[in-house]
Order: C-alpha cells, then sequence, then structure tokens
C-alpha cells in the first residue's frame, strides 16, 4: 500500500501515476457529507483533478431504497487498481458499510472504479472498466461533465457515445 500522502515529494515524482475515474453514491444520512468524506479521503490517495457536480438519481432494483446522491471524479494516483480499491474499501467500511451486504442495499457510501487509464481487468475482486458503466445513466451523466472524449476501452467509443446510446428511463437531477 503507497496513498501518495504518505510519500515524501521527490519519490512520488519517480513513481508512475494512473488516472482513475471514480463513481461515488450515497442513499443513507447525510449524502453530501459522506460524499465529502470520501473525496477528502481520496485526496489521501492521490490528487483529485477533476470533480462533477452531484446529481439526485433514482435507485436502480432497489425500489424501497431512499435517492442516491451520486457524483465522479478523476483521481491521479500513484496506487494501482488493487490498492485503490482496497483502501476505498476500508474507507467504505469505516464510513458503516456492511461489506458483507449484497449489492443493491442502502449504503452511507459506494465507491467504484468506472475506468483506470486505459487498463482492462478481471479478477474476481475488480472489473475495469467498472461492468455497468454502459448502462447507467447516474454515472455517465456526471462522466460526461468532466470527461466527454474519455474513451472506453473495450467499447471503444466516448462517453459522448455512450450517454446517447442509454435509452432513458432514469430520473437525474443536477444540483446547484
Ligand atoms: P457494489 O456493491 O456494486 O459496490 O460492489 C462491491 C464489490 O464489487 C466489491 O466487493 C468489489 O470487490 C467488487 N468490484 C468489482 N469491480 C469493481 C470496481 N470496478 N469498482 C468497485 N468495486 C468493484
Amino acid at each position: 500500500m503507497k496513498p501518495s500522502g504518505f510519500l515524501a515529494p521527490q519519490n512520488q515524482q519517480s513513481l508512475k501515476t494512473i488516472l482513475f475515474y471514480l463513481g461515488l453514491g450515497s442513499n443513507l444520512g447525510d449524502r453530501k457529507r459522506h460524499i465529502e468524506d470520501a473525496i477528502a479521503f481520496l485526496q489521501s490517495c492521490g490528487q483529485v483533478v477533476r470533480k462533477s457536480a452531484f446529481y439526485e438519481t433514482s435507485p436502480l432494483a432497489m425500489p424501497a431504497a431512499g435517492l442516491f446522491l451520486n457524483m465522479v471524479l478523476a483521481l491521479e494516483s500513484v496506487l494501482d487498481p488493487q490498492e485503490l480499491l482496497a483502501v476505498c474499501k476500508v474507507h467504505e467500511a469505516s464510513q458503516g458499510r456492511d461489506l458483507e451486504d449484497s449489492h443493491y442495499k442502502n449504503r452511507p457510501i459506494d465507491i467504484d472504479i468506472l475506468q483506470a487509464g486505459d487498463m482492462v481487468i478481471a479478477t474476481p475482486e475488480l472489473t475495469v472498466p467498472h461492468p455497468r458503466l454502459c448502462e447507467r445513466g447516474f454515472v455517465l451523466v456526471p462522466l460526461f461533465e468532466i470527461a466527454p472524449k474519455l474513451v472506453h476501452p473495450l467499447e471503444k467509443v466516448t462517453v459522448t457515445r455512450l450517454l446517447s446510446r442509454l435509452k432513458g428511463g432514469e430520473k437525474i437531477r443536477r444540483q446547484e
């Protein structure tokens, strides 16, 4: 584990960084604060170089759940994707998320690795690009805001194109 916040500047410069795109979401408690705390945490893992606005979105496949607050950000980090996933899981657990819980439950904070440079990863713990990136308006709309020309390394098309392919139907409201 090598969060850059713990490295001397001369060491940071000699390490290769990866440009990550991350999706953050919360539908429990003080949602904005959970996301802001996660951004502060991620700043200790590298440099947050772009941030989208916050979007209020209706939950997918979770009929009983409350509305989500979602946003995406770009993070330059010397961590590798597995290391970043591991520290994100520690942060999620520290915020009260039950990591043994199944998918699609209420959660104070969820951090997804959407893309990691142009890397393609398929392990039991980590799939990059995120497997549901192309079908989620609540991810593609904020991603379009900060990186419309970003290319999906498997689909070989831009975020703009991915967004135009969506059928719609999700309620996604940008917060001012
Ligand atoms: P979720 O409930 O959708 O946040 O899923 C969490 C689980 O998905 C974690 O246990 C991760 O190991 C796994 N996972 C696989 N690929 C990713 C990814 N790209 N980003 C975040 N979690 C991932």
